[in-house]
């Protein structure tokens, strides 16, 4: 039998608000344990909390970007359970009435593009963080810090529209990609801000109903998302095939064995005994806000990307490729204005500029070497200045020196030879210090001509220019 997967995405992204989401702690990781508390967040008795205004802004932006609807009203409810690292008994989060309903998002995989819808989007506090004592020399005890407590969180759900572990990664590349854009989220997934649960079941190729599902959580990184998501649906297509069928529960993905592990059976919503929030009034949000935030939203991946393909007339992958971070698209377009070909910009960005980047462990805007150098340097291979091969070598130079490409060019003598008489000296002498390889070529072994080029490229140190080089050599060897 021949099974398909169905796949949703359910993604926390932590907020980069200064303060918490219900009272005015600061959110910056890292600082001592339990530095960052106060009566709200530490759940003391009577204690209230507050709404911080910035989080639902950032709510509405994430909103309008994936195209869903601002609720006109909406309010937090409180999601109860017990864990040590949550002081309140409850989570407050939105159950029935999110900030945002649907929405959907553009994917580009392998087969093409996708469409990936989206069903909500919720805005609630996080817990905190129990540190285990094994890890700390003291294996009888464990530790909680409750920093992280009221960090505010979007919690993105996805419909079930995903059909394979390329298409979960592609949907949280773009995810990632538009929350940079907004500059909502540091989406980094060490410190946890952007943290995924996949749900993941299979079905008969064919088949209308879904089958029952599992929830794998604990994937912190997208690669193991895209391994957890495999195992699952190896694991599940090989319980049905022997005739078994797959129990709805949550799984843990282990990366040391690369496998998922039953966690707990599923839990459903009612057990939560979700109800509304009485210390938070609902909310409404009205349309001058809402048109407030579409005003002054940024230029989005995906029409910046068509806007690449037709101003400059790239073709999309390099679109793509360029848009998929604000800070390369940017420096693309800071080294492209003016620029006769804005397609060799992009090949020196796509290659270059993100090799350097990801050497130095830095982002575009950080590099040595800024949009206007390269922009420069390109203008000097289209006018002849330089050849295209010792471009390289002074993009190198520039990419620890920092200088001028024109200084570059100047105090190492890579400026090209465009002379003819310097050119042809160069070949004489190599004809001459080489008589059996000339007789060779002209017996017919013309492959040589690559063999003198080499010669003359050596003496020149590449400078010569290689169009007129071809032209001489032929010639003299006719
Ligand atoms: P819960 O909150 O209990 O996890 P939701 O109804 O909010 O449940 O759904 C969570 C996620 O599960 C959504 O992303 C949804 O698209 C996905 N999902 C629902 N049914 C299936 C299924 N049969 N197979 C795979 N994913 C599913
Ligand atoms: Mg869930
Ligand atoms: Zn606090």
């Amino acid at each position: 039998m021949e099974y398909e997967a169905v796949i949703g995405l359910e993604t926390h992204v932590q907020l980069s608000t200064k303060s918490k989401i219900f009272c005015s702690c600061s959110t910056r990781f890292g600082s001592e344990p339990n530095a960052n508390t106060c009566p709200v967040c530490l759940g003391m008795p009577g204690s209230l909390p507050v709404l911080n205004r910035e989080v639902v802004h950032r709510a509405i932006k994430v909103g309008l970007a994936v195209g869903g609807k601002i609720a006109e009203w909406t309010k937090f409810d409180r999601k109860n359970y017990f864990y040590p690292d949550l002081p309140k008994g409850y989570q407050i989060s939105q159950y029935d009435l999110p900030i945002v309903v649907g929405g959907k998002m553009d994917i580009v995989v392998e087969a093409g593009h996708r469409t990936i819808g989206l069903t909500r989007i919720h805005m609630e506090e996080d817990a905190g963080k129990l540190i285990h004592g094994e890890n700390l020399g003291d294996p009888s005890s464990s530790y909680v810090d409750l920093n992280r407590a009221g960090v505010p969180l979007l919690e993105i759900v996805s419909e079930p529209d995903i059909r394979s572990s390329e298409e979960a990664r592609r949907y949280m590349d773009k995810l990632k990609t538009i929350l940079q854009y907004l500059e909502v989220s540091d989406c980094n997934m060490e410190e946890g801000s952007l943290r995924c649960d996949a749900n993941v079941s299979v079905r008969p190729v064919g088949q209308k109903e879904f089958g029952a599902r599992t929830e794998v959580k604990n994937v912190n990184s997208f690669r193991f998302l895209q391994k957890a998501i495999d195992f699952e649906i190896k694991r599940q297509c090989a319980l049905l095939e022997e005739g078994g069928s797959v129990i709805q529960e949550t799984r843990l993905y282990d990366e040391k064995s690369d496998r998922t592990i039953s966690m707990r059976s599923k839990e459903e919503a009612h057990d939560y005994r979700y109800f509304p929030d009485p210390d938070l009034a609902p909310m409404v949000v009205g349309d001058e806000w809402v048109e407030e935030v579409r005003a002054a939203m940024p230029e989005l991946p995906d029409a910046k990307a068509r806007r690449f393909m037709s101003d400059y007339g790239l073709p999309e992958y390099d679109a793509l490729v360029l848009c998929a971070a604000r800070a390369t698209a940017d420096y693309f377009e800071g080294a492209a204005r003016g620029a006769k070909s804005p397609k060799v910009v992009s090949n020196w960005v796509m290659g270059e500029v993100l090799r350097v980047v990801k050497e130095k462990g830095a982002t575009p805007d950080t590099i040595p070497v800024t949009p206007a150098m390269l922009g420069k340097m390109v203008g000097m291979i289209e006018s002849g200045a330089i050849s295209g091969k010792i471009a390289k070598a002074v993009f190198e130079d520039m990419a620890t020196s920092g200088k001028d490409p024109e200084m570059v060019v100047e105090e190492k003598g890579l400026a090209q030879i465009t002379d003819t008489s310097s050119i042809e000296a160069e070949v004489d002498k190599i004809l001459a210090a080489n008589p059996s390889q000339v007789a060779d070529y002209k017996a017919g072994k013309e492959k040589l001509i690559g063999f003198f080029v080499g010669q003359v490229m050596r003496a020149t140190r590449g400078t010569a220019s290689p169009d007129m080089l071809n032209k001489i050599l032929k010639e003299k060897l006719k």
